[in-house]
């Protein structure tokens, strides 16, 4: 799974290094050597995770953590703390300013890619390349094949046809399933950064779909949550599905 890397380090020895090892592992990298640059990068390309110092020159790498979490924008990065410090209140500082995880400096290549791995699994599942089976349909991020389990003994498994938008879409709330989604968290989430579209665009896409869905006889996976988004769930819920 390639992802878009921020990499906040003022070491700039420290810095390429792991540049250099993330490109390696098929990242695409970002470099601050400052707080106030990162931000500057993140307004300009919103990246999947933040591999984040904490001492730096103009404002303390946890200070930045707060500040990425506290706008709707950038809440959601998962952030990686790197830090000389080893105390015990340090690491608890850290994740109560919202950093997913804890490296301690020095650290291998491959305990960083690691980490970032575990981090990306738990926080972004829809960028890991596994095969999500549930509900009775199959998807492979690989491929990009979608199958559906039989309905009854007498028809086979079946390929679904899906459009990019429709794929993405399913492969998002299937990763995430039993969460509802409201329709600005899954245009940010599945249409990208920076698109402004409207929310109903959400909607068109959903109907769609469905419709692709129902010729499986599993529309009922996609639900509308009255008054909040949607959501990929294996229980029926009559009363939610329009
Ligand atoms: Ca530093």
């Amino acid at each position: 799974m390639a992802v878009t890397i921020l990499v906040v380090e003022d070491e700039l020895a420290i810095q390429e290094l792991i540049a250099l090892n993330l490109k390696k592992a098929g990242h695409i990298v970002l470099c601050a050597s400052d707080a106030e640059q990162a931000k500057k990068m993140v307004n300009n390309v919103l990246p999947d995770l933040v591999l984040l110092d904490w001492m730096l020159p103009d404002m303390s790498g946890l200070e930045l953590a707060k500040k990425l979490r506290r706008e709707d924008r950038t809440k959601a990065i998962p952030i990686i703390m790197l830090t000389a410090r080893v105390q015990e209140s340090d690491k608890i500082a850290g994740l109560d300013a919202g950093a997913d995880d804890y490296i301690t400096k020095p650290f291998s290549p491959r305990e960083l890619l690691a980490r970032i791995k575990a981090v990306l699994r738990r926080r972004l599942p829809e960028m890991s390349d596994e095969i999500i089976d549930i509900g009775g349909l199959k998807l492979d991020p690989v491929t990009h094949r979608v199958h559906a389990a039989a309905v009854d003994e007498s028809s086979k498994m079946a390929e679904i046809s899906l459009g990019p938008t429709e794929f993405r879409l399913l492969h998002f709330l299937m990763a995430h399933k039993e969460r509802v989604h409201t329709r600005a968290q899954l245009l940010d989430r599945v249409w990208g950064d920076h698109v402004f579209i409207e929310d109903r665009t959400v909607d068109v896409h959903i109907r769609r779909l469905r419709k692709i869905l129902e010729k499986v006889g599993r529309e009922y996976l996609v639900q509308t949550v009255r008054g909040t988004g949607y959501r990929f769930s294996v229980e029926c819920e009559e009363e939610n599905i329009e």
